[in-house]
């Protein structure tokens, strides 16, 4: 089926009610038949609500329908992307291992990643998204996992998935990436190999700005992967804190099953049923969104091109950006969502333009159906250090915009006038 379908109706299967809409499930437990289907339930000889901390049927329609999109196997969803983003990461890498993780980041991607997992004794060592031979030279024994950004954020750099990929596989690491910008709808990196996409649902699954939410997505056979792989012995040996389960053994999706009893048993970070709901009203809309969104982006980022007050701007749909080869390659009819940034000479040209829009708000998020702009020298990136700035391509003058739904001609008249 197409994702214009599946948007619709994947994961859903109306109860004795027949409600049209999915039901927001607004529980916290559930009850058991009794004492015996509860036994079964904690053991995993049945499947079933237990606590909404583990699972919810709202959040099971969101988590599946997303998984369709993304043509994964399964789905598990988080209180925030931050969340997907940490658990993929703790749900293959422990203290003595390292994650190679692209430069090209999430401010909040990097701090975690950098600062946070060090202080759990998981090393993060980076490199440039589009040199796979650095990628390669960072890879040892003790390598977990590669992450990246399929199309990243601010830089807005498109990934060459295949080529990670490749590295990756040959050394047998687990490949995790970012696809929040680009959502399922552009971009399927589980189909072209990656083992684990992770998403803000904070940003386009919502699209209006109501919600905060994460998920991560499995591909289908990763389980062949993690089987008996030296690297994820873990997940080939018995768990102590699940009396023993060993969760390559259990027929079921075995990097989710363990995010989920393990990950999200202990550390707690559940999505609420009500965001859940909010996600599933975004997902109708993700098609159409997607295309209006890129379509706007394009018509502003040739707009700016031509400005000349604009040294460069970074949008993959340009014929000329550097990146529009792998967008080609990647997006779905090359269409490039609704990212963008350009750079103005300085910090200080940069602020005036911020100061002056009308229709575009000053706001530290992407994604909203309102136009967005942000300075990521002053908000976002304020807390890295220069050189961290540099790798991350953050120049002071960079600004970004997540061009929203508004139409287009007043997009530009908003920035031609700011510009002036
Ligand atoms: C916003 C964002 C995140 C973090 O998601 P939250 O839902 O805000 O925790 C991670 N990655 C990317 C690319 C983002 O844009």
């Amino acid at each position: 089926m197409d994702i214009e379908t599946l948007a619709l109706h994947a994961g859903y299967e109306k109860d004795s009610q027949s409600t049209m809409a999915v039901p927001i499930y607004q529980t916290t437990a559930y009850e058991f038949r009794d004492a015996d289907h509860a036994a079964n339930l904690f053991a995993l000889k049945e499947l079933g609500n237990i606590y909404t901390r583990l699972n919810n049927p709202t959040t099971d329609v969101f988590e599946k329908r997303f998984a369709s999109l993304e043509g994964g196997e399964a789905a598990l969803a988080t209180a925030s992307g931050m969340a997907a983003i940490f658990y993929a990461l703790a749900n293959v890498a422990q203290a003595g291992e390292n994650i190679v993780c692209a430069s090209q980041a999430y401010g909040g991607t990097l701090t975690q990643t950098a600062h946070t997992l060090k202080r759990f004794g998981i090393e993060a060592r980076f490199f440039n998204v589009h040199d796979t031979t650095q990628l390669e030279s960072l890879i040892d024994d003790k390598t977990r996992a590669v992450f990246f950004e399929t199309l990243t954020n601010p830089s807005i750099d498109v990934a060459d998935i295949e080529k990670i990929v490749e590295v990756a596989n040959r050394h047998g690491v687990v490949t995790i990436t970012d696809n929040t910008v680009a959502t399922p709808v552009l971009c399927q990196p589980l189909l072209h190999g990656v083992d684990v996409s992770v998403h803000s649902a904070s940003k386009y699954t919502t699209g209006q700005g109501l919600a905060i939410g994460g998920i991560m997505v499995e591909r289908k056979g990763l389980n062949e992967k993690l089987k008996n792989n030296p690297r994820y012995a873990h997940f080939n040996t018995p768990d102590e804190s699940y009396h023993g389960l060993v969760y390559t053994e259990v027929g079921l999706p075995a990097f989710t099953l363990r995010a989920r009893l393990s990950l999200l048993r202990d550390l707690g970070a559940a999505l609420s049923p009500f965001n859940a709901w909010l996600f599933i009203q975004g997902m109708e809309t993700l098609p159409l969104r997607m295309r209006q969104h890129s379509k706007n982006a394009l018509a502003v980022a040739e707009f700016l091109q031509n400005h000349p007050k604009v040294q460069k701007v970074n949008y993959p749909g340009l014929q000329n950006d550097a990146n529009y080869p792998m967008a080609q390659k990647y997006f779905k009819e090359g269409l490039a969502s609704g990212l963008l940034s350009f750079e103005l000479a300085s910090f200080e040209e940069a602020k005036k333009v911020v100061d002056s829009v009308k229709i575009f708000s000053l706001v530290v998020n992407i994604g909203d159906s309102k136009s967005i702009i942000t300075h990521p020298a002053s908000t976002t990136h304020q807390q890295l250090s220069d050189e961290e700035l540099k790798a991350c391509g953050v120049a002071p003058g960079l600004i970004r915009l997540s061009c929203g739904l508004e139409s287009a001609e007043d997009l530009i008249a908003d920035l031609k006038q700011a510009l002036e």
